[in-house]
């Protein structure tokens, strides 16, 4: 068993203004999934992309928006969401204060997760 402290895990910068942190993935011997955490300050973002794994997320902190190929549904601390694989996906923070989240993505989804970005400086024209 392997015990860890979100605290004393590294931070990646990833997206608009967010934070990534592995909390459990390969480096802890992980055979399936990766845990992430991810802190977005107020106006932060995910990047808005798709890819052929799933998000499994719960929100852990704050307030958000998520926005796809649908209307845009918020969601807050306690919420919990599922993204299904080739679905088009980003999370805004849209509160006041951080966002906190945990995102469980398949081994392979690990590092990939920027892949078929839509931002405007990636999107195809
Ligand atoms: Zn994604």
């Amino acid at each position: 068993m392997i015990i860890r402290k979100v605290s004393e895990v590294p931070t990646i910068s990833y997206g608009k203004g967010a934070q990534k942190k592995v909390v459990i993935g390969p480096n802890e011997g992980a055979p399936t999934f990766v845990m992430r955490v991810f802190d977005v300050p107020p106006g932060g973002a995910s990047n808005d992309h798709s890819h052929d794994f799933e998000h499994e997320v719960l929100i852990l902190q704050g307030e958000a928006t998520c926005k796809g190929d649908g209307p845009d549904q918020k969601v807050e601390a306690g919420t919990a969401y599922f993204i299904p694989p080739n679905e088009r996906h980003q999370i805004v923070n849209t509160g006041k204060g951080n966002l906190r989240f945990v995102c469980l993505v398949p081994l392979r989804g690990e590092d990939s997760d920027q892949a078929a970005c839509f931002c405007k400086t990636c999107a195809p024209k």
